[in-house]
């Protein structure tokens, strides 16, 4: 905990919807659900007009359309949400050098680490001056994403400043001054401290502890006893509010693997499959572990002569199943020759962030689900998914309002203009086709 509240936590409100009703300009003010929209599919995030009927983050899409039936429906266009977040990661950037991204719509800055002459805004790391810097920093991201909103929060902490954010949220600000951190914290659950998932929280529970107050009361023996080590000597500290994380700008790129050196060259197909199964099996247990999840899912492989290869596949949403991986990992295989035998498999997955709460992309996290890969852009497949981007040779650009019997109905309209009209094609005609995005240098 430092003495000043120089760490600030920035998170766009409602990211992928917000940014569909940027780019759809009659589903502003209207509720709009992202998400997996086939059968098993999951909310990923729900505008705000969508959340006043109940709809919430990983709930089955099913559920939602029962409760908010007159929403938009959209199954995300992972694109815009990259380009737009790469906006706000680099007005981040200018700030500091120290920005630490969670996700895509949210990240940790170190005002501390700021050259404060070359932002007249921040005159120094008082309450006053962060605060005024904070407004003009959320005015600015508001711009630079053509009208999206970011919450806020700023304190002596990470975890205070992640709590801070969201204590307004959308829209808000909330600076917690130096000193208040512990009064901010007591009337709160115990979830509200970072690793308290529903499993710790009935240990607690089952302790009498469901408030950050009560916790404070127990010793530290107390809490390892009942948590272990690690955990109760976190929850200790927490629970005062003492966390000296720093913020960390290029976390190094992490992934998670798993892999395995064999006495005898293997040469059976079937085994090496299932070895690989097996893999896929733990790197998930390690990553959900961890609370981690991750695009890229890599194989090892030593042959006989000693060559290592590998091979990697990218997908579009983050997975930390073992199905998917281990469905990946066995494809990757597929293709390589281990006729001469194999001494060493691996498999990894990397490409990894904290994908927590919102960004359950997609489908739902069963063991049997099957994940777009990246190879493969849904664009290209001729299948008119809700909220693609489309253009028709006449009509101009616009967006898939739904498809099905033969016939796709498209919204003509874009961020940069008012709402349009709706038309309908035949699901083949040929002058309607998906729309790709202009290729940017993305860093990946
Ligand atoms: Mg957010």
């Amino acid at each position: 905990m430092r003495a000043v509240a120089s760490v600030l936590h920035l998170d766009l409100d409602a990211f992928f919807a917000a940014v569909e009703q940027r780019d759809k300009p009659s589903l502003r003010g209207k509720p709009v659900v992202v998400g997996g929209v086939g059968g098993r599919g999951v909310v990923s995030t729900a505008s705000y007009e969508a959340r006043r009927y109940g709809v919430r983050s990983a709930m089955s899409t099913r559920e939602a359309r029962a409760r908010c039936p007159h929403a938009a429906f959209l199954s995300g266009r992972f694109h815009a949400y990259r380009s737009t977040s790469d906006q706000v990661m680099g007005v981040l950037r200018s700030i500091s050098p120290l920005v630490e991204p969670l996700s895509l719509d949210e990240a940790f800055v170190d005002l501390a680490a700021a050259d404060l002459a070359e932002h007249p805004g921040l005159a120094d790391l008082s309450l006053p001056s962060v605060t005024a810097f904070a407004e003009e920093l959320r005015t600015r991201i508001t711009e630079v994403t053509g009208g999206l909103t970011a919450s806020v929060g700023i304190g002596t902490s990470k975890f205070i400043a992640k709590v801070a954010s969201d204590l307004d949220k959308p829209d808000g600000l909330v600076v917690v001054a130096p000193g208040t951190e512990q009064d901010l914290l007591r009337p709160m659950s115990v979830t509200v401290i970072p690793g308290v998932g529903p499993a710790t929280a009935e240990r607690l529970r089952r302790a009498g502890v469901h408030t950050v107050a009560e916790l404070e009361l127990l010793s530290e023996d107390e809490l390892v006893r009942l948590l272990g080590k690690a955990s109760g000597h976190w929850l200790f500290n927490l629970a005062r509010a003492q966390d000296d994380r720093p913020v960390v700008a290029e976390r190094e790129a992490k992934s998670v693997s798993v892999e395995g050196t064999y006495d005898h060259d293997l040469t059976d197909r079937s085994l090496m499959e299932h070895l690989l199964t097996r893999q896929a099996g733990d790197v998930a247990r390690r990553l959900r572990k961890s609370g981690l999840s991750g695009r890229t899912v890599t194989i090892k492989v030593r042959m006989h002569d000693f060559t290592t290869l590998s091979r990697s596949s990218t997908l579009a949403s983050p997975t930390d199943t073992a199905a998917t991986i281990g469905r990946l990992a066995r494809g990757l295989l597929a293709d390589l020759d281990t006729s001469g035998g194999v001494r060493l498999l691996g498999v990894g997955v990397s490409g990894l962030a904290d994908w927590v709460q919102e960004d359950l992309f997609g489908e739902t996290a069963e063991e049997d689900e099957e994940l777009p890969e990246v190879e493969v852009p849904h664009h290209s497949r001729r299948a008119w998914a809700p909220g693609m981007d489309v253009e028709h040779t006449e009509m101009g650009r616009g967006w898939v309002w739904g498809s099905g019997r033969g016939v796709v109905t498209v919204r003509f309209e874009t961020a940069a203009t008012p709402a349009g009209p709706v038309r309908s094609y035949a699901e083949d005609d040929p002058e309607l086709s998906p729309w790709i995005p202009p290729v940017t240098d993305e860093p990946e």
